[in-house]
C-alpha cells in the first residue's frame, strides 16, 4: 500500500524530492545574498539598445559572470551590421550528453522615462521593498528583503529580463556547485536588443549557425499566467498592420454650405470599417479564416485547461461583453484578428470646426495564426476594399482618378511576419514541460498560443529549431513601463525552473 502512495506521488513532486537536487536547492537557500547582490549590480548597468557604451558594458559584465562560472566558450557574437549591439554566448557540454539546449534571455531593457517613476525609484539604482512600492516606504536591504516573503526588486529589467539572465546563469552555478551535471549540453544566448525589435538577430543566427545548434531553444521572457501559476508558451501569433486613407473633395468644405451634398470621408471609412466585422467580431472579409490551421487536440484539451481569468480581467478593464461574448479570451488569440488602432480626420473637442474633411485613415493591425501568410493576409483586406467598390492605390489619388471613381482608398502596407508554432506533443518540449511541472506545487498552464507577437519564426527559419518559453516574471511587473519589478519569490523559483530544465529526464 506504501508503495503505491509513493508511485502515484513521485510524478507530481519529481526532481523537487530528488536528493541531488535538494542539495542544489539548498545551495540556492545558502546563496541568496551573494545571487541578489550580483544581480543589482548587473540592474545599475543601464541597458538600453541604442545606448552603444552602456550595452557593450552589459555585455562585458555579463561575459564576466559567465567566466566566473565555468562556462565555457563564452564570447560575443556580433551580427554583420556595425554598431550593433552583440548577444553574449557561453556553453558547458556535458560529458556522454547527445542533446543540446540553448537558454535565451535578452540583457537590454525598453527605453526609460525617468520622470515617470515613482519618487524614490530609479530605473538604474535598484530598490527592494516589502511589496508593491508605496513612495512613504522604507526601502530595505538586502539581509531585510530576503527575510520578507512579498519582498520585490525595482529597476529596469528586473524582469524584463536581466531577471530572466541571471535565473539562468544562477540555475547553472547551483547545479556545479551541488556537482550536479546537467543532462544536456547547454548553451547560453543573450541577446542585446530584443526590446528594439531584434533587427539584427537573423545575422547573428545566420553567421552563427553552427555554434548555435540545438535540440531546443528555451526562451525565457514574459510573465507568469494572470492566474499566478507557471506557464509553457508553445506560440506566438504573427503581426502586420495597414493604414488606409478614403479620400473625398480636395479642400475642406463649409459643412453648412456643402453638408449633404459632397462626400464625407469620415462617413466612408466608418461604413468601409463597419463592413469589416459583424456584431459578434467575427471578420467578415472572404477567407480570413480560411487557412488557419485547426487546433490539435492537445491544444484543445490545453485551451480548456488555462484559468479562466475574463471575468476578472474585465471588472478591472472597466467593460462588460468582449466583441464576441461566445469567446473566452484564450480562445480568441487562437484565431486570426483585425482591429483597429486608430482613427482620423478632421479635429475634435476644442479644435473641431465646421467642414467636411479631406480625408480619413485609419491603421489596422492583424495578427495572425499558424496556418495564415502576413502577406495574403493583407491581400485579403484588399480585396475586401475593393469588394466594397472602392478604387484601391498605393499614393495620393491624381485629378484623373478622382474623376473617373467614386470612392477612393490609399492603402499602405507595412512589413510583417508569421506565426509560430511549437506542438504540445513534441517530444523534446514534452520533457521541457514535465521538467518545469516539478517545480510547481499547482498545474502549470500550457498555452498554445501566446496573444502577443514575436518574432520566433526566425528560430525555425535560420536553425530549424523550434523554441517554447518558459516565463518566471509576475504579471504585475509593470514591465516596458514605469516601476518595473520582480518578486524576489519569483526569481528564486525561476532558478529552480531552470535548474529542473537542465537536469530534465
Ligand atoms: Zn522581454
Amino acid at each position: 500500500m506504501k508503495k503505491t502512495i509513493l508511485l502515484l506521488l513521485l510524478p507530481l513532486l519529481g526532481s523537487a524530492q530528488n536528493p541531488a537536487y535538494k542539495q542544489a536547492s539548498n545551495y540556492i537557500q545558502q546563496h541568496k545574498e551573494m545571487m541578489l547582490e550580483e544581480f543589482i549590480q548587473f540592474l545599475e548597468i543601464p541597458n538600453i539598445a541604442t545606448d552603444k557604451i552602456n550595452i557593450q558594458r552589459n555585455a562585458e559584465w555579463l561575459m564576466a559572470a559567465m567566466k566566473k562560472r565555468g562556462i565555457g566558450d563564452v564570447m560575443l557574437m556580433y551580427p554583420t551590421t556595425k554598431g550593433a549591439p552583440p548577444a553574449v554566448y557561453g556553453e558547458v557540454r556535458t560529458p556522454g550528453a547527445t542533446e543540446t539546449v540553448i537558454f535565451y534571455a535578452h540583457y537590454d531593457g525598453q527605453p526609460v522615462d525617468t520622470t515617470k517613476w515613482a519618487l524614490g525609484l530609479h530605473p538604474f539604482k535598484p530598490v527592494l521593498v516589502p511589496g508593491i512600492y508605496q513612495t512613504d516606504g522604507k526601502p530595505l536591504n538586502i539581509r531585510e528583503a530576503l527575510a520578507q516573503e512579498t519582498s520585490r526588486l525595482y529597476a529596469r529589467g528586473a524582469s524584463d529580463d536581466k531577471g530572466g539572465v541571471m535565473s539562468i546563469l544562477n540555475a547553472y552555478t547551483a547545479l556545479k556547485e551541488s556537482g550536479i551535471a546537467p543532462s544536456v549540453n547547454i548553451k547560453f544566448f543573450f541577446e542585446g536588443e530584443e526590446e528594439a525589435g531584434s533587427p539584427h538577430l537573423q545575422e547573428i543566427l545566420e553567421s552563427y549557425a553552427n555554434k548555435l545548434e540545438s535540440n531546443m531553444w528555451v526562451i525565457c521572457d514574459g510573465p507568469l499566467h494572470q492566474s499566478g501559476r507557471k506557464q509553457v508558451v508553445f506560440g506566438v501569433r504573427g503581426d502586420t498592420h495597414i493604414e488606409v486613407t478614403v479620400f473625398a473633395s480636395k479642400r475642406p468644405l463649409h459643412s453648412g454650405h456643402y453638408g449633404n451634398w459632397a462626400p464625407n470621408p469620415g462617413m466612408q471609412l466608418a461604413k468601409l470599417l463597419s463592413s469589416m466585422k459583424d456584431d459578434k467580431g467575427k471578420v467578415l472579409i472572404k477567407d480570413f479564416y480560411s487557412d488557419v490551421t485547426p487546433l490539435t487536440a492537445a491544444e484543445k484539451e490545453a485551451l480548456k485547461k488555462i484559468p479562466n481569468v475574463d471575468e476578472a480581467l474585465k471588472s478591472e478593464l472597466g467593460f462588460r461583453y468582449p466583441e464576441n461574448p461566445d469567446l473566452s479570451l484564450s480562445d480568441a488569440v487562437n484565431l486570426p484578428s483585425l482591429n483597429i488602432n486608430g482613427i482620423q480626420s478632421a479635429n475634435v473637442g476644442k479644435l473641431s470646426s465646421n467642414v467636411i474633411p479631406t480625408k480619413a485613415i485609419a491603421s489596422i493591425d492583424l495578427r495572425l495564426v499558424a496556418g495564415n501568410d502576413w502577406q495574403k493576409q493583407q491581400q485579403k483586406v484588399i480585396n475586401h476594399i475593393k469588394a466594397q467598390g472602392f478604387f484601391v492605390t498605393d499614393k495620393e489619388p491624381t485629378d484623373e482618378e478622382r474623376k473617373q471613381y467614386a470612392k477612393i482608398a490609399m492603402v499602405e502596407l507595412s512589413s510583417g511576419y508569421n506565426a509560430q508554432k511549437t506542438s504540445l506533443d513534441h517530444p523534446f518540449a514534452k520533457r521541457i514541460t514535465k521538467a518545469v511541472a516539478t517545480t510547481s506545487s499547482t498545474p502549470i498552464v500550457l498555452t498554445p498560443t501566446l496573444g502577443g507577437s514575436l518574432p520566433l519564426f526566425i528560430f525555425e527559419k535560420y536553425l530549424n529549431t523550434k523554441p517554447v518559453t518558459v516565463p518566471i516574471a509576475n504579471h504585475d511587473n509593470n514591465q516596458h513601463a514605469e516601476n518595473e519589478n520582480i518578486k524576489l519569490k519569483n526569481f528564486w523559483n525561476g532558478i529552480e525552473t531552470f535548474m529542473s530544465i537542465m537536469t530534465m529526464q
